[in-house]
């Protein structure tokens, strides 16, 4: 890891480690962030073993500017006035994903909606146009600790897991962007941030958000497979697809088998995770089993998110 000038050679290097799949800490005006590419698994899972999350939430995409954003998500009349009085700035919207969207589904976690911001950021801008990709770049900090407002401050908290540190700086706003769901009327404020909430107009809160029950899936704002999934498995039920990881054989006797690592990678496993959970939820299985997964760096978070795939659907 190296802490540099964001010099517009020290620019354009970390644009070809971003696009290598790489990671890059980047200033922007709210806190530091860990940019990966938010079109390639890879980065988006080499950025939660960064962060030692043990969850996976989705991550907001960020982009040079608006037209970058409506390749990513579908903008209502509310989504671009929103988007023309407040960006470049503190504002994350959380708007449907295009069907053509290539953010991974990895960094929206298996959503249907894509959170996006315009950072108002030189150093933010310049890497956002010279790498011409949407960044996935939550806060450069390790999973529970506080957000980063310094290039010194992401050193300490993440080492040697991003390639370099562009330093711009301390941020000038120094809270996280301020998160509306625009998919709910009045929009929802998700998370209070740099936009205060008395500029947005009429929005809600999540917990008067309707009355209607929503499911644990969405209450956690996850994706939800709709067969059963059984953890830990170790033999077939009869009609079971299987999510295999390695670096064993996969059991027989499964109607499909989909690997998320034949290796036992587990940074490659949490690359394909929502992806091989979207292929195996077909109505011609009779449910998704799962092979154990080791409890350690990133089995942790993809532990996490089948145990609540496996959990009962019962309104919270
Ligand atoms: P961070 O990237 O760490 O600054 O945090 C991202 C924030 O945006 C978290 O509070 C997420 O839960 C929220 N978020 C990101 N994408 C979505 C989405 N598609 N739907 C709802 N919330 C989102
Ligand atoms: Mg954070």
């Amino acid at each position: 890891m190296r802490i540099e000038k964001p010099t517009p050679e020290a620019i354009a290097r970390a644009a070809s480690v971003l696009r290598e799949g790489g990671l890059v800490a980047f200033p922007t005006e709210t806190v530091y962030g860990v940019a990966g590419d938010a079109t390639n698994d890879r980065a988006v899972a080499a950025i939660f073993a960064a962060k030692q999350r043990p969850r996976f939430n989705p991550l907001i995409s960020h982009v040079a500017d608006l037209e970058a954003a409506r390749r990513l998500g579908r903008f209502d009349a509310r989504a671009e006035d929103l988007a023309a009085r407040f960006w470049p700035g503190p504002l994350t919207l959380v708007v449907p994903r295009l069907p053509t969207s290539p953010v991974s589904l990895l960094a929206t976690a298996g959503l249907d909606t894509v959170a996006v911001r315009v950072p108002d950021h030189p150093v933010a801008s310049a890497l956002l146009r010279a790498v011409g990709l949407p960044l996935a770049a939550p806060s450069a900090n390790r999973s529970g600790r506080v957000s980063p407002t310094t290039a010194a401050h992401v050193a300490e908290e993440l080492g040697d897991s991003v390639a370099m540190i562009l330093d711009g700086g301390p941020c000038r706003v120094g809270v996280e962007s301020t998160v509306l769901d625009l998919t709910t009327d009045p929009p929802t404020l998700l998370r209070p941030g740099g936009v205060p909430m008395e500029a947005l107009g009429l929005v809600q809160l999540p917990s008067d958000a309707g009355s209607a029950p929503r499911s644990p899936g969405m209450l956690t704002s996850h994706y939800a497979p709709r067969l059963a999934v059984r953890l830990d498995a170790t033999e077939a039920r009869p009609g079971e697809a299987l999510l295999a990881f390695g670096p064993g054989e996969a059991p027989p006797g499964f109607a499909a088998v989909r690997w998320l690592s034949r290796s036992g990678d587990l940074v490659e496993a949490a690359a394909n995770l929502f992806a091989a959970l979207r292929a195996l939820d077909r109505p011609e299985y009779a449910g998704i089993a799962v092979m154990p997964i080791p409890e350690e760096g990133l089995g942790r978070a993809i532990n996490d998110r089948l145990r609540r795939a496996a959990a009962p659907r019962e309104v919270e």
